[in-house]
């Protein structure tokens, strides 16, 4: 799903962007549509990619940078996430630099930038935008401006900055400069809008497709939190994240999983915007660097971090909407090693959104509607939820991937329309106020001296369900809450919603989907299939003590593991056992820098073992 036109691999260009980019980054190949974007800003032309979470979005304009002579002027929203960027590009022997507030070595970034000894220059939009900066680029040789996260110049986009606005003046100060808009998420609306507000072309539009094959999608009722997230984690030994919807739910899920789920000793911390700023900070940095930590959050977490090596991402409760879902699902896997998305919902999620629903304004509330039911149809359908997600951004998928639980292990789906019928009428007759156990106490004709007091045995629908149909009530009831068929009263009770009429009258279906037995269920658990985790072959004596060798340079030069080598990296040479230098360069995401710095001491460990 392009549409510049493609780039001739056998263009001169190209083909030195091919030697620079094992040179600087060690792979021997460009992913999805990097050598289009890299083309164009090469050949001079603006460009807007709109590229997923882990497509390699910032080789795009590092490479060119290194490539071209002068400075690439990089505008970052957020300074954690340029931080994070400057190590992983001073790693691979990046001239790079940021100008940013807390940067202290600020007047030797200006002398280096005046040198021409810079290839990246992080700034953030409020500082691009001044004019004694546009001075002080005046001075040096600029030869792209990349601007990241570029949704936020968009009223449409998600996340709108009004710093993004101001930015237009110093692009048009260099008009022989090319501009490259990068941005994860932008729909048809906010990418016309980018390309007018950078002033780029609108043939300058690539777009790589939304999919992310490495993740595994997984949705299930959450019937018992506790027992499906530790059977999680005793599944997934790398670094994973859990959101949970509030405050206290993160506290609660951090200190019993933490307590309990820690089946390889695993560190479980929390991180919400309630806990003291160094605290969360520390929590950051501490699964930043970690191989195998757990870290319980509310969303806030995640934004401006780009750990790659994250296994597993699930969700305690629904999300808000599908594009955060697949955001926060999309901060797995990044390093393209398989991870797993696993969404725990139950039906109280969507009484509780509903009941939110009522506080919206009127004019926001046709589109906040719209966002429920297309998380109901995810979570309740029993097709598959890659296509079901990519249809939603626009694209036009295969009916099956392979690699989601729907794919994995068809479920059957059955009509449950009369058993629905069933469960509204006693909810009518009983007067729209018990809750769900006690509906389903009169439709199996369970006898309590409340019932008898309430005269509801005397009522038609007491006792009508018998034998298996019983097995029934409780997810008939969840579907009739997600389908709107039901609601919540504010005690508790259950009441009937507008989607009630149409199933009481038989002009409805309520289709169920056939859960698999409790014992295959458990066998298949929470997430069904192995990650990159699972495949790093820990306990084989040379990954580990390459892993053992990798902690102890990043701890030696300040940065997280995965700066130093990606894990399968390290698969790599284990199963490789490179005897020099050049069989260690073959090696993808070896490139000169590194192999300079580290290879004789990972070629030292080869030879032990
Ligand atoms: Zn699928």
């Amino acid at each position: 799903m392009t549409t510049a036109t493609q780039a001739d691999p056998n263009d001169a260009p190209v083909s030195r962007a091919l030697g620079a980019l094992h040179a600087t980054f060690g792979f021997s190949a460009f992913r999805g549509v990097q050598d289009q974007v890299v083309g164009r800003v090469l050949a001079g032309q603006s460009t807007l990619a709109v590229m997923p979470t882990g497509a390699g979005k910032s080789l795009t304009y590092q490479l060119p940078a290194v490539m071209m002579q002068g400075t690439c002027v990089v505008v970052s929203p957020l300074i954690a996430l340029m931080h994070d960027q400057l190590r992983s590009a001073t790693a691979n022997g990046i001239r790079a630099a940021a100008l940013t507030s807390v940067d202290t070595d600020r007047a030797q970034t200006v002398a280096r930038l005046r040198d021409g000894d810079l290839d990246l220059l992080y700034v953030a939009p409020e500082r691009a935008s001044q004019s004694h900066f546009r001075e002080l680029l005046s001075e040096a040789r600029i030869n792209l401006f990349a601007i990241d996260e570029a949704h936020c110049v968009s009223e449409w986009g998600h996340d709108f900055r009004p710093d993004y606005r101001l930015l237009r003046p110093l692009l048009d100060q260099f008009p022989s400069v090319p501009r490259l808009a990068l941005t994860a998420t932008a729909d048809a609306h906010t990418r016309d809008d980018i390309l007018q507000q950078l002033g780029l072309p609108a043939n300058g539009l690539i777009v790589a497709g939304f999919d992310r094959p490495n993740i595994r999608y997984t949705i299930q009722p959450r019937d018992n939190p506790q027992r499906q997230l530790t059977q999680l984690l005793a599944e997934q030994p790398g670094p994973g994240i859990i959101y949970a919807p509030t405050r206290a739910g993160v506290e609660r899920l951090a200190q019993s999983l933490g307590a309990s789920g820690r089946p390889n000793g695993r560190t479980v911390l929390p991180y919400h915007a309630g806990l003291p700023p160094d605290v969360r900070a520390a929590n950051q940095s501490a699964f930043v660097a970690s191989e195998d930590m757990v870290m319980v959050a509310t969303v806030a977490f995640g934004m401006g971090i780009d750990k790659p090596d994250v296994r597993f991402v699930a969700h305690a409760g629904l999300p808000k909407s599908i594009e955060g879902y697949y955001q926060e699902t999309g901060r797995a896997g990044r390093d393209g090693d398989p991870a797993v998305a696993v969404l725990l919902w139950g039906a109280d999620d969507f009484a509780r959104a509903r009941q939110r629903l009522s506080e919206v304004e009127e004019s926001r509330l046709a589109g906040e509607r719209t966002r429920l039911t297309a998380l109901g149809a995810l979570v309740e359908t029993p097709t598959c939820r890659r296509a079901i997600l990519l249809r939603h951004f626009g694209e036009n998928p295969p009916e099956t991937c392979g690699n989601c639980d729907n794919c994995l292990n068809p479920p059957k789906s059955f009509d449950a329309s009369v058993t629905a019928q069933k469960v509204l009428s006693a909810v009518f007759r009983t007067g729209q106020q018990y809750g769900a156990g006690y509906v389903e106490g009169v439709l199996t004709g369970q006898s309590s001296e409340r019932s008898q007091k309430a005269g509801h045995e005397s009522l038609s629908v007491f006792g009508i369900v018998l034998g298996e149909e019983a097995a029934l009530l409780k997810p008939v009831i969840r579907a009739l809450l997600v389908q709107d068929a039901l609601r919540t009263t504010e005690h508790g009770g259950l009441m009937l919603g507008p989607a009630a009429r149409p199933l009481l009258k038989g002009e409805g279906e309520l289709s169920l989907i056939a859960q698999p037995p409790r014992e295959g269920r458990r066998r298949k658990g929470a997430s069904a299939g192995s990650t990159g985790a699972a495949l790093n072959p820990i306990g084989d004596p040379l990954f580990d003590a390459l892993r053992a060798l990798r902690r102890d340079l990043a701890k030696e030069a300040g940065v997280p593991p995965y700066v130093i080598f990606h894990d399968a990296v390290l698969r790599e040479i284990a199963a490789r056992r490179p005897s020099g230098r050049s069989e260690l360069a073959d090696i993808g995401g070896v490139g000169t820098k590194k192999l300079d710095a580290y290879g004789d001491a990972f070629l030292a460990v080869v030879r032990q073992y």
